[in-house]
Parts: structure tokens; sequence; C-alpha cells
């Protein structure tokens, strides 16, 4: 990619800008290029300093960021001014933090429920983005640094179950981080990528890709076919992951010295001495059958590998479970998975690897380092945009359908679920009422049939239409679904050209678990949701139905006669009783039809009269 070209007017070397791709982790985040000789990807390591740079950002007293390594030092010294695990708060309320609020050592804002989370340091207020954005100048620093070019542009990775607001957040925050982010792409895609798997568009593979981060957990399964990725299906816990392994080491070492717990938590410099050695001991076991070491003089910290396996036995159990429940979404048995990657940290451990392996019954891949495989992936990825692998295309889908509200509250789905993106698409509408200028569009996410059961992204009002006759105005509405999954929604009136569009940044993101949950409950709802959707389209259509009687009796009135006027007012009177009583479709279908059938011979003859009335040089009303 870093060709090397002549600046004609200077006459100088200038080396082509190099396109990054960036893993912005949870609890590390590495930096990776496609290396201009080899045309390999590789992570860059900056001064020695190694490829991964802890997720933690520090504010010093002097008002310093420090980004990394050093940062992770004043964990213990300063936990208010020291942000970790931020990439968890990126795009949420303080509402979605539910039950874990208490996890964060540092100042979560708390005074608006619904909007975006900020973190507080000293007297400043800092929003996550802002935090990411922070980690993301540290790792273009060192890219700049290392290749000793300009480094502007870049490909940042997200979790398969993040959702347009989480998406959004990643994506501004590369922004604030001067980059400009070319494609926001799912970690599990880069790990396939780094892995070869979707290079050639002719092949086709079921892949299982398991992550097993310091704090986050997470299983996709992948369709690759044609050069796209499709998620069939993600599970997992954004609060299980390699940290849990510490502290069941801890935890192991208190009662073996006898410890009072409490004691032990209260003492930060304890406790975080304790915290290292536990890493310490963590991957010293991945290699090996026994560590032994000291905390001070007197707290003995061995452990066999046997007993860490038994510690942390139940905690992987947890991630089998998901492993079954990605599986059972994705309506395949294991022998039906080609690869099983393995990405993340901890599944260096190696009773994380046999359980994998067992359970997809072949030897999961770990070739690649498992720390650096989604920011290898993400290069890849750079590179393909960059347009030096011309032959590939990538393509990732939307996880929930996107759609927009119509009467009586029913969803009208645009995009399904698991398009191909980009895409875009585009429905007609018109108005509901004579003279109507202003059309409310409201837009919404999620596979229920009513709206109110689905997650509203946006609503806007296209105003100033001109005033017309009900059903007159066109109206197209469509929707641009980026590559990243983020959407524009235009709307145009054709007739008079007046035309609105917004780009949806939904006000706070869903948990995968909500993802999940909205998927399921669309199945377990599917029979009770055409129920009402068709209950719905029986009373909008009743309604439309009086609406224009009631008009039409307003206008030509004088061409009917008392008694079909009574008549008229009669069957109105009825359809407005069965509505009232809440009747069901068929009764007011029943009615409907009844109104219909006696009005609709009016329409024809007032159209004589208008067209007489017009022969006669007159004007229609
Ligand atoms: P994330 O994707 O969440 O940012 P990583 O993939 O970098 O996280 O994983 C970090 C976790 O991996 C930490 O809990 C760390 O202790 C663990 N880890 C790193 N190396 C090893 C090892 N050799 N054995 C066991 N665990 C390890
Ligand atoms: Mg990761």
């Amino acid at each position: 990619m870093a060709k090397v070209a002549i600046n004609l007017s200077t006459g100088s070397l200038q080396q082509e800008e190099v396109i990054v791709g960036i893993d912005l982790g949870t609890t590390n985040s590495l930096v990776a290029y496609i290396h201009p000789e080899d045309k390999k990807p590789i992570a860059i390591n900056d001064q020695g300093r190694g490829t991964i740079v802890p997720s933690v950002v520090h504010f010093t007293q002097q008002g310093e960021t420090i980004v990394g390594t050093e940062a992770k030092d004043y964990l213990t010294t300063d936990p208010a001014n020291t942000f970790y695990s931020v990439k968890r708060l990126l795009g949420k309320s303080y509402k979605d933090l539910g039950e874990h609020k208490d996890y964060y050592g540092y100042k979560i804002i708390d005074d608006d429920s619904e909007g975006l989370v900020k973190i507080r340091a000293k007297d400043k207020f800092y929003s996550p983005i802002e935090l990411s954005a922070e980690i993301l100048k540290e790792l273009r620093e060192r890219a700049e640094h290392s290749l000793k070019t300009p480094v502007n542009r870049a490909v940042i990775t997200v979790p398969a179950y993040f959702n347009d607001s989480q998406r959004q957040a990643t994506r501004d925050a590369g922004k604030l981080a001067g980059l400009e982010v070319l494609r926001i792409v799912n970690e599990p895609t880069a790990a396939a990528l780094a892995y070869g798997i979707g290079i050639d568009p002719n092949e086709e593979k079921t892949v299982a890709v398991y992550d097993l981060g310091g704090g986050t957990f997470d299983i996709s399964i992948l369709s690759i076919h044609q050069g796209i990725f499709e998620v069939l299906s993600t599970h997992g816990d954004t609060y299980l992951g390699g940290d849990d392994f510490d502290r069941a080491i801890i935890n192991y070492w208190i009662q073996e010295n006898q410890l009072v717990a409490d004691t032990v938590h209260q003492d930060k410099q304890l406790s975080q001495e304790l915290r290292l050695k536990a890493e310490e001991a963590k991957k010293a076991l991945s290699q090996q059958q026994l560590y032994v070491s000291k905390v001070g003089e007197s707290i003995e910290c061995g452990i066999t590998r046997h007993k860490f396996e038994e510690l942390i036995a139940p905690i992987v159990a947890r991630t089998m479970e998901s492993c079954k429940q990605a599986m059972a979404d994705a309506k395949l048995q294991p022998e039906q998975i080609d690869a099983v990657i393995m990405v993340g940290g901890s599944t260096r451990v190696p009773l994380v690897y046999e359980a994998v392996s067992t359970f997809f019954g072949k030897p999961a891949n770990n070739s690649l380092n498992p720390d650096e495989v989604v920011a290898l992936g993400a290069a890849i990825q750079a590179d393909i945009l960059a347009g030096n692998r011309k032959d590939i295309l990538l393509l990732d889908v939307t996880p929930l359908t996107l759609g927009i509200e119509t009467m009586g509250g029913l969803m009208d789905p645009i995009i399904p679920r698991n398009s191909k993106i980009p895409t875009k698409a585009g429905r007609q509408y018109t108005t509901s009422v004579d003279g109507q200028v202003n059309m409310k569009i409201s837009v919404y996410q999620g596979e229920r049939d009513v709206v109110k059961e689905n997650r509203k992204l946006a609503e806007f009002d296209l105003k100033g239409i001109p005033a017309m006759p009900a059903g007159f105005p066109k109206v197209d509405v469509n929707f641009i679904l980026n590559a990243d999954g983020i959407l524009k929604v235009e709307a145009i009136e054709l007739r008079s050209g007046v035309r609105q569009e917004v780009e949806v940044k939904p006000q706070y993101g869903l948990t995968d678990q909500q993802v999940e949950q909205m998927l399921m409950d669309s199945i377990t709802h599917a029979k009770e949701d055409v129920a009402t959707r068709m209950q719905i389209e029986a009373r909008t259509t009743a309604e439309q139905m009086l609406y224009q009687v009631e008009r039409f009796l307003e206008k030509n009135g004088q061409h009917l006669t008392e008694e079909e006027i009574n008549l008229t007012r009669e069957n109105v009177q009825q359809l407005k009783d069965v509505l009232a009583a809440g009747g069901d479709k068929d009764a007011i279908y029943a009615a409907v039809d009844r109104l219909e059938e006696q009005t609709s011979p009016f329409a024809e003859r007032v159209m004589q009269i208008s067209i007489k009335q017009a022969m006669a040089g007159k004007k229609i009303e």
C-alpha cells in the first residue's frame, strides 16, 4: 500500500498514504497495516513498546493525557481520573448500564437517564466518544511515528452486536481523532479475513468466531459466500472475560492465606498488587503447570494449572452455553461449521481452547496471535478499500429490520433484516387527510408488526407539502444504509419537490441482549402480531372510509335525496358503533362493506353531474 512516489513540484520522494486497521478493544487496542513489500498484515510495534495498547486513558494533575500501559499504573493511585472499559459505554445511556453502574471506578453522570452517558474527570465532563478518541489518537501517533508517514484514514472494528448508535459513536471517535473512518467492520468478520476466509469470492463457508477478551465475551456465527459476510447469530456476555479468571485466582489466594476479603478489597494498593500477580499467574499457567510467587513478605501466591482450571470451569461453561444458543439461533449443528476461529487474549488458556474444540468437534484455529487477529483483519479490509485488492468485494448485513410507522401504528418494513449493506430502498406514501401540509415520518428498527414494540430511531416532519386532496401527494421515502450500518432517511414530495432528510443518530443504544430479545420476541409474538396487524388494518380502513363518506356528504350532499342521506348516516353510525365497541376485524369489515355498497353509486352519480356541469362550461366544485 505504501508506494513511493515522486512529487513533481518539489522533486522529492513522497510516500503514498497508508490506511490502517484498528482494533479498538475494551481492554486492549491495536493498529495494523499491510507491509508494502510482502503484502502481509502486521501489527505496529512502535519503539519496541509492544503491539498492544491498553485501552486506558489517564488525565494527569498537570492536564496531560496519558494512554496505554503508563495510564494503567494510575488505576489504583488515581482511579477517579483513569478511565478503562469506555467501549462498554459508547452509544449508551445511563439507564442502559442497569445493574453494572458500580463496575466503574470513575464517576459516570446520572442526571439525564435518557441521554448518552457522560464521565466526570475533575471539573470537566467527557463523553465515551472523546475518551475513545484519545485511544485512537495514541494509536494514530504510534502508527505515524513507526511508519514515518501521515495516517489520516482508517478502518475500525466493532463487535457484531453493536447497534447503529454504538457504530456511529465509534465513527465519531475516529473523526475526533482526526481520522477519516473508511469503514466500520465487525470484529468476527475481520478475524475471518485475517485467516484468509472470504478472500476468494467463490468460497462458501460457515465460520464460528469465539472471542474471549478481558471483560467481554462473544460468539458469532458467520456465513460467508461471494464475499458477503452474513452474521447468522451472535451471543455473549458483555461482563465476562479474562478479568473474571483473575478474580477467581485472587479469591483463591485470599482463602489460602486466610485473609479477610473486605480488608483486602479496601486496601487499594494490595488489591492492585494481587490483581497484577493473578494476571501474571494466569498467563504463566497457559504455558506451564505451576506458578509460585509472593506478594509482600507473607502472602503466598501459588497455584497449579489443575486448581486454576477447577476455578474457572464454571465461567468457561457459561461461554459454552452461549455457543449452544448461538448455534440454535443459526439453526446449525456443530458439524456444519467449517472453521472455528479463536480471538482474544483469554483464548490462550488451554482449558478454553479444549472446551471450544470439543464443542465444535474440530480443532479451533489459533495459529494467528489472538490479540492481533482482529487488527490484522482490519488492515486487510483497509487494503481492500484502498483499491489494492480489486477482486474482492466485502459486504456486511444489517441485523434488524428498518421501517417507518404507517397508519394505526403499524411497522412498514423498508429494509428487511439481513439485507446486504450498503443498500438503498424506498416506498411511496400519500396523505390521509385533505389539505394535509405536513407528514410525520417515524423511523423504527425491529421485527414486530406494531411500532410500539420496536425501537424508534428518529422522527421528522416533511413540511410544506402543497395542500391537495387526501391521496394526491406522492411522497417517496428512501432509506440509504451505508456500509457501516448507519442510516440516512429522505422524504420527497414528488409533485412539489419538497424534500427533507435526516441522518439517523439514535438517542441511545441497545445492548446485544436487547437486539437478541427483539429477534426472539418477533418469533414468539408472530401469531399475535399478525392478528394485531389485521385488526389495525381493519380499523384504519374503516376510519379512512368514514372520513371519505363524511367529506362526500359535506361537499355533495345536495345531489342526494333525503332518504339516501339518512340511510348513509345510519350506516355511518353503525360502523362507528362497531369501532367504538372494539369490534373484531370481521365485524368492522362487514360494516365497511355495507357502507361502501350503499354509497358507491353516489360517486358515479356525482361524477356524471360534474361532467355535465363541466360541459355546460361551469366549474367543478
Ligand atoms: P479485549 O478484546 O477485550 O480488548 P483482549 O483480547 O486484549 O481484550 O484480551 C485481554 C485478556 O486476555 C486479559 O484478561 C488478559 O489477561 C488475557 N490474556 C492475555 N494473554 C493471556 C495468556 N497468555 N493467557 C491467559 N490470558 C491471557
Ligand atoms: Mg477484542
